[in-house]
């Protein structure tokens, strides 16, 4: 399939690239969004039409009461797989050009998962999402891969990432590893980065240029786009926000430092300064859900704990309040089992940022985004279109 997205033109490519982020145009917003002369657009979609890259859809009202003809991409004949692999979990989507989800299966990571065995299940639901479609694989353009850094996302290699249960994980030939098994390629990102790109591209960031997204879990992973790009960390590693120091006397953190944003913001954190049921955390080998269901359960009603959640939530306040007067986001999305699973974390966090907004940047905020939970395995699919229809 690659082969006829490489013969077609930038001019053609940027086309496609709008209809696909768009998900339906029509033709005068596309004219005016491509900035092109009519011939031009006429000519560049006639042949993405001839080659089944885009699909009439329909019509919709347009100035004047006429009804406009709306243009998406594809339906069939061009698939992406987009994988999210977490501490804790895998989830797999593989989706059309035009984003429709077709498939989605999910499956937890335990102590058992070497990265062997971890990629050999995910080359098994791969191979059945095509069987039960009738894909053949030259119809996969890609499959994109949103994980846990530091990586080498160049040769798509995780480093030595900190917290997944088995201990094979460290210097994993990811991409090597499934384009020998499926001969389909892959690319790798970091989970946060796909996730920016999802909201950016598709979600709660269209439209904008400066957006930010953190994700708030067992520990802190965060994204940045300003001016349209992502702004990448030292070996695409996805926690500089959360070393960012607030206190310099403040807790020890796991990186060394003291007072760091996630030695506060992050279930783990939480767990350690309510000092609840503490041999329960350490036997759960600190997975994300038996912090969840600890914190979830009676001890909500503490109010000591109460408190500390509290405190927390002050502390992202002030942290991205420090990140907003250096980025100017237009956005910042919060994301994450600590901000959607306690009710008041949220809105304390959006007002202590507020209270210390003394360069009134104008930030929108958005709880959880718009893509939700299936928010990295699609932006690693936006990944693999992206890298298509932007060379
Ligand atoms: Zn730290």
């Amino acid at each position: 399939m690659d082969e006829i997205l490489k013969e077609l033109s930038d001019r053609e490519l940027g086309i496609l690239n709008i209809i696909q982020k768009k998900g339906s145009i029509t033709k005068k917003d596309l004219q005016i969004a491509a900035d092109v002369k009519l011939t031009t657009l006429n000519r560049a979609m006639k042949i993405l039409a001839d080659n089944n890259l885009i699909v009439e859809v329909g019509t919709c009202e347009s100035t004047g009461g006429r009804k406009a003809v709306e243009y998406s991409a594809a339906e069939k004949g061009i698939y992406v797989i987009g994988i999210d692999i977490s501490r804790t979990y895998v989830k797999l989507i593989l989706s059309n050009l035009r984003m429709d989800i077709l498939k989605n299966e999910q499956f937890s990571l335990d102590h058992t998962f070497s990265p062997e065995k971890t990629v050999n299940e995910i080359c098994i639901l791969i191979k059945k999402f095509l069987l039960e479609l009738s894909i053949d694989k030259t119809e996969v353009l890609g499959i994109g891969i949103g994980t846990v850094g530091p990586m080498d996302r160049g040769n798509g290699i995780i480093l030595n990432p900190k917290g997944f249960f088995h201990s094979g994980w460290a210097n994993v030939p990811l991409k090597e590893m499934i384009e020998s098994e499926l001969s389909i390629p892959c690319f790798i990102d970091n989970g946060a980065n796909t996730a920016i790109l999802a909201e950016y591209s598709i979600g709660k960031g269209r439209g904008l240029k400066n957006v930010v997204y953190i994700h708030c879990g067992v520990g802190i992973r965060s994204a940045v786009i300003t001016d349209g790009s992502i702004i990448r960390a030292i070996n695409d590693s996805e926690d500089a926000f959360a070393h960012m120091v607030v206190d310099i006397d403040g807790d020890d953190c796991g990186c060394g430092n003291q007072g760091c944003i996630e030695s506060y913001v992050s279930l783990k954190a939480i767990a350690k300064r309510s000092k609840l049921k503490r041999e329960q955390f350490i036997s759960s080998n600190e997975k994300e859900n038996n912090y969840n269901e600890s914190l979830n359960s009676e001890q909500l009603d503490n109010e000591i704990t109460k408190e500390i959640i509290n405190k927390s939530a002050e502390v992202l306040g002030v942290g991205i309040g420090n990140l907003a007067r250096i980025l100017n986001p237009q956005l910042i999305i919060l994301s994450g089992p600590l901000i959607m699973n306690y009710d008041l974390f949220y809105p304390r966090a959006v007002e202590v940022f507020h209270k210390n907004n003394c360069m009134n940047n104008q930030v929108e905020f958005s709880k959880g985004g718009e893509l939700k939970e299936s928010v990295i395995a699609i932006g690693s699919c936006l990944m693999v279109i992206n890298h298509y229809l932007k060379n």
